[in-house]
């Protein structure tokens, strides 16, 4: 009895990444800068940064170690240890990271986006438990179809608490908290909650297969004649989404039920429902591939594919349409008509899971990610101890602006290995005796290019500007 690839609006895991080989750190050259920033910026940017540290390279820079495998140094794993950004202890047990604090940042700023474009778009944020009542999960269907990827359930006394397989049913009863009218419709409830799968030990590892999940994820209670314009906009959210973090999806996949699977419901109600997001497809302007066996036990679903560095595929984004769960949990509104009308549940996650969607993004940018989204954002270098004021002044401007940014002292190096050390920042800003004078500064962007020397004011209302905008975009020149 194999539980379907996908529950709730949860996203399937993928294969077990392959194993490391051993980690490597060039020694990074040091040598002396001084003067003003272009002259220093030109000494120390004779070499390239990024060559030093093949774990940490930014985008498009030279391939590291060329008789490696790709895999080894593009995976999330490796970067995510080498940038600081989560590990994992076998006291907390596998399948459990802990974030931290550059993951943290990176995960509360996606978190705050997402929510953000969602507040836009119409959606209200909830927030529920990750334990219900053992009964919940039977009325839902999740005992009887998904059970093998649940934990056992804890004893309380004569009830027993299972740790939630998905969001979808603590929603459902928030929707049935209190009457509904038509007129409330369609009410988009979002959460970014936990829930928790048992995957079995030896598969898990780093951010894609682990065992706590954080999930993007919402429902929209809709009327039966909304649902094709909600799964629209919730395929459009997505590609706002993506566009955004700089995500190429693979594929969309239209995950259908197949053979031998456990499916809850009536085939008449399975054709309806997969009636809808083919018209949501097309109205969406989307080309899709039909993918049987992929469905969720109570209703087919859109799948956005992506693949990793190596290859490998899987589901980030989803919309699912779901007439199955209403019944089971009797949803209904008032419609103009006076009479009781069964709403219709739009399960759907803009970037899937945090854990997921932070692995693919520490692999397609090899850390480097969007300025907006980057754990530091500006570094000030002040070329000798003489600036050390005047870059001090500048990353508390910067951060009074809602940037992050900080400072690296001239004590701690000399400036091209400061910018090593700072290469994945996105705006390196050097401060020399001129600037400090002038309060200008000479940017270097973490692609290497060099803006013309700027007011500080200036370069920072500009940098400030371009991360609110979430772009992917590192200057508007
Ligand atoms: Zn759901």
């Amino acid at each position: 009895m194999v539980p379907p690839a996908e529950e709730g609006c949860g996203l399937p895991q993928d294969t077990p990444p392959r194993p490391l080989v051993g980690s490597h750190h060039a020694a990074r050259p040091q040598h002396d800068d001084a003067g003003d920033a272009t002259g220093a910026l030109t000494l120390a940017l004779n070499e390239a940064p990024g060559r030093t540290s093949p774990g940490l390279r930014a985008s498009g820079g030279p391939p590291p170690h060329p008789r490696e495998e790709p895999v080894t140094t593009a995976d999330h794993r490796r970067l995510g240890r080498d940038l600081d950004l989560f590990d994992t202890d076998p006291l907390i047990g596998a399948g459990l990271p802990f974030w931290l604090p550059d993951g943290a940042t990176v995960r509360h700023t996606l978190e705050e986006y997402v929510r953000g474009l969602e507040r836009e778009a119409g959606y209200v944020h909830v927030y529920s438990p990750a334990l219900g009542k053992r009964a919940l999960y039977e009325k839902s269907g999740h005992w009887a179809h998904y059970r093998d990827g649940m934990f056992p359930p804890l004893d309380d006394g004569g009830d027993q608490l299972v740790l939630r397989p998905s969001l979808c049913p603590h929603h459902a009863l928030l929707y049935r908290s209190r009457g509904r009218s038509h007129r409330e419709l369609p009410l988009r409830v979002a959460e970014l909650g936990d829930m928790y799968r048992h995957e079995p030990s030896g598969s898990l590892g780093g951010l894609t297969r682990v065992r706590a999940i954080r999930l993007n994820d919402a429902h929209i209670f809709c009327t039966p004649d909304q649902v094709v314009d909600e799964t629209a906009d919730a395929l459009d959210l997505i590609g706002r989404a993506h566009r955004a973090l700089g995500i190429t999806p693979l594929r969309h996949r239209l995950s259908l039920p197949g053979p031998g699977g456990k499916y809850a419901g009536e085939a008449a109600t399975w054709e309806r429902a997969t009636g809808l997001l083919v018209s949501a497809l097309e109205q969406a302007g989307l080309d899709w591939e039909e993918g049987p066996g992929e469905a969720a036990f109570y209703g087919p679903k859109i799948d956005v594919q992506i693949a990793d560095p190596a290859g490998r595929e899987s589901t980030l984004s989803t919309v699912q349409v779901d007439l199955h769960q209403p019944e089971r949990f009797d949803l209904h509104y008032t419609g103009p008509d006076g009479a009781r009308h069964r709403p219709v549940m739009v399960h759907r996650s803009v970037i899937g899971s945090i854990e997921r969607v932070v692995a693919h993004l520490i692999e397609v940018h090899q850390g480097a990610f969007p300025a907006w989204l980057a754990p530091l954002q500006t570094i000030a270098l002040p070329v000798t101890p003489d600036q050390e004021a005047a870059a001090a002044h500048l990353a508390d401007r910067a951060r009074r602006r809602g940037l992050r940014a900080d400072t690296a002292p001239a004590g701690t190096g000399a400036l091209g290995a400061r910018i090593r050390t700072h290469r994945l920042v996105p705006y390196q800003a050097v401060i020399g005796a001129r600037e400090a004078a002038q309060d200008t500064v000479a940017v270097r962007l973490r692609d290497g290019r060099r803006l013309p020397p700027l007011p500080a004011e200036e370069f920072l209302d500009r940098a400030a500007a371009l991360t609110a905008a979430h772009t992917t975009d590192l200057w508007d020149e």
